[in-house]
């Protein structure tokens, strides 16, 4: 007896020898074959004769191998294989011949490509795939086929049968999880109908109805596990602070300037947090330069005039430090004590940190993920800061979040985050948007220029800086090769020094230098000493200098959307006019024109981060190693905004409602969620 848990070496035709290559496809049980759905599909009633074949069209053709032949042409050998179909003839030609290894005569072969013509009918390297036997029996039916992922030495044919036979006879030990009441209210297929249809289907509409309900269970599995994990944290016992302190209303006095309208609504909404006793979750959005750090820093002042302990982490070395220098700042006319862990400290500098931490003579840590390490111990940490959580996983923030006993939690992203991934990564939280930039900001103009511009670039900037302007001209140091493009930016200093704009003052500030010679580069160019400073990406957050409103982006091909977006956003900070160029050298892909395209067209936070993921594909965020979520085969992001938009509703009311899947009509889903979330649940409490 076979069943979905059966390792799937003991399904019919498979052994141990198949087993070990669909394991690599990560099907280890027979169940897992139901879920590797199909890539693609061949449509039968797409299939053509090749009679009908017209030339210029791209279509699909079923032939039986008539001829294989090498032949000799003045650019080298080619591979030219014969198709007969009953209706005509049609060769497909490989500039390779040995693709001829493919084939045997008599061989039923599927192609797919554009037709030509030379001598008669032809292809050239057309998509190819040989079929046999039952195949080819599917294919004349009429149905149409699934394409599935393979792994070297499985074929399309040793999974097509395994995933029949698998049908035939374990669908039935599919339960569907659902509760019948969501089906009926979202016309979705039974989960057995979908199977059976995603891997054979009737027609097309059957495949557009089995996606819809297998993409529908992706989305509604993450989000009742979010939905789970928030009534968790719901019921958590935190702390409940006084709100009315002096200590962060001294520091609102001291400001030099009045919180926008967006800063107010959100300090609001997390002085309310604050003094619930529930432990606040909450993630701050708001786009470069809106004003996301001090609000942290008023909100970390109410933990601090409780008596608690705030920690603030940064995912990088130089964000920290930034974080660190500019918390010092705003902070430097109220009584904190603050600190700064990093891992490349001493290890003497580090011990000495963790005492301080842990006796609670430091009221505000900043740091890296050297903060939450085993090591460190607080005092009474009651509030937890995390920037650019995207960079983070769930896993970490918990971590970090442990070190207190259910201490309030605001994560901060300085690139705003899509609506659609914001629910899905940060599903579990509650949102707070800054959805204004402080007032007085004049416009950013963004340029796209080339090399041979220069000339041309440099002499605007002259302009610019003789009307009292500052200008930033950066470069980019790579990780890999960092020791060369540090050199390049040194000599660039140099011949921008001495013989481009002798007349100006430019200064060189660079990632190798250390903290105080930084400090000390930004306050001459903040006070004026420098008119044109050229650094290395050190800049990208953290600075603030009105009257800097050139930057000059050079290499602009080699960053990230992300990384062009907040650099851009150290300009345009004053009240006149900014300008950002960008100069392109070097080989330029598709995606970096694409990236250069979208920093020229827009400044709008949210709508170059929604097509920096599109570039970068959800991949990257949804890695399980990053978010410790599960993975979406099926679903996207953003072609299936609707039904994610449904699921959460229904996974959020379904727990809300029935928080422990009590009710009769949950307990197919009960067994199910605890049964395949089990390591999930353990993992960061969703339980
Ligand atoms: P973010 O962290 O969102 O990039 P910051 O908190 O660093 O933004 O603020 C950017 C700059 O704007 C800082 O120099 C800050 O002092 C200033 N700023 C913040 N809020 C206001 C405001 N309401 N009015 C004027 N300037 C502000
Ligand atoms: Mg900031």
């Amino acid at each position: 007896m076979i069943d979905l848990n059966t390792d799937i070496q003991y399904l019919k035709g498979v052994g141990p020898k198949r087993a070990s290559l669909l394991k690599k496809l990560n099907i280890n049980k027979i169940g897992d074959i139901l879920f590797h759905y199909p890539r693609r599909y061949i449509d039968r009633t797409k299939i053509k004769d090749i009679r009908s074949l017209c030339i210029g069209e791209t279509a699909t053709v079923m032939g039986m191998v008539c001829g294989l032949e090498i032949k000799s042409t003045s650019k080298g050998k080619v591979f030219v294989l014969s198709l007969s179909d009953g209706s005509g003839f049609l060769s497909c030609t490989w500039f390779d011949p040995r693709y001829k290894g493919n084939f045997k005569m008599g061989d039923t072969v599927v192609v797919n490509g554009k037709v030509g013509f030379f001598r008669g009918k032809q292809m050239i390297h057309p998509e190819y795939e040989t079929v046999s036997g039952e195949e080819t029996e599917l294919l004349q039916s009429g149905r149409i086929v699934p394409v599935y992922s393979l792994t070297e030495k499985l074929t399309q044919r040793e999974l097509r049968k395994a995933a029949k036979f698998t049908l035939d006879n374990c669908l039935k030990f599919v339960n569907d999880h659902l509760p019948l009441y969501i089906l009926q209210k979202r016309g979705l297929a039974p989960l057995k109908e979908a199977i059976s249809n995603i891997h054979f289907p009737e027609s097309k509409e059957s495949i557009e109805l089995a996606h819809r309900r297998l993409v529908y269970d992706e989305f509604f599995n993450l989000q009742l596990l979010l939905a789970k994990r928030r009534e968790l944290l719901k019921k958590d016992e935190g702390i409940s602070f006084n709100v009315d302190g002096e200590l962060h209303k001294k520091f609102l006095q001291i400001l030099d300037f009045e919180f926008t309208n967006a800063q107010k609504r959100v300090t609001d909404e997390i002085r309310r947090d604050m003094a619930l006793s529930k432990p606040m979750n909450r993630l701050l959005q708001g786009d470069v330069g809106s004003g996301k750090t001090v609000v942290a820093a008023y909100a970390s002042l109410i933990a601090v005039g409780n008596g608690y302990q705030v920690a603030v982490m940064a995912p990088t070395e130089i964000l920290a430090e930034q974080h660190y220098s500019v918390l010092k700042t705003i902070l430097g006319n109220v009584d904190v004590k603050i600190s700064m862990l990093i891992g490349s400290l001493k290890a003497k500098e580090k011990k000495s940190i963790y005492e301080i931490v842990q006796n609670g003579e430091v009221n505000l840590v900043v740091g890296t993920h050297a903060l939450i390490e085993e090591d460190v111990k607080f005092k009474n940490l009651g509030f937890v800061v995390v920037d650019e959580q995207h960079r983070f996983g769930v896993m970490q923030r918990v971590r970090l979040k442990r070190k207190g006993h259910s201490p309030d939690f605001l994560v901060m992203t300085a690139t705003p985050i899509p609506r659609t991934l914001a629910l899905t990564v940060y599903g579990d939280l509650d949102v707070s948007v800054l959805d204004e930039l402080p007032p007085g900001r004049g416009k950013t103009v963004t340029k796209l220029t080339q090399e041979s511009k220069r000339k041309k670039v440099y002499e605007f900037i002259r302009e610019k800086i003789e009307e009292g302007n500052q200008a930033f001209i950066v470069y980019p140091l790579v990780e890999e090769s960092e020791k060369i493009d540090l050199k390049a930016a040194k000599d660039m200093h140099e011949r921008l020094k001495n013989s481009v704009f002798p007349e100006f003052k430019v200064g060189l500030i660079h990632g190798r230098m250390k903290g105080e010679d930084k400090d000390e580069i930004m306050r001459k160019f903040r006070d004026r000493e420098y008119n044109i400073l050229v650094s290395t990406t050190v800049i990208e957050v953290g600075v603030d200098i009105p009257n800097a409103t050139i930057m000059l982006i050079e290499h602009a091909e080699r960053y990230g959307l992300a990384q062009l977006h907040q650099l851009r956003g150290r300009i345009g900070r004053g009240a006149k006019r900014s300008y950002c160029i960008l100069i392109a050298s070097g080989r330029i892909t598709d995606d970096a024109k694409e990236r250069l395209k979208t920093i020229e067209a827009t400044t709008d936070g949210f709508k170059i981060s929604e097509r920096d993921l599109r570039l970068r594909g959800p991949g990257e965020f949804f890695g399980e190693r990053q978010h410790g979520l599960p993975e979406l085969r099926l679903a996207d992001i953003f072609a299936d905004q609707r039904i994610l938009s449904a699921a959460r509703e229904d996974a959020f009311r379904l727990v809300r409602e029935d928080p422990k899947f009590l009710r009769p009509e949950h307990k197919s889903l009960k067994e199910n969620f605890y049964k395949r979330e089990k390591k999930r649940i353990e993992l960061f409490g969703a339980g």
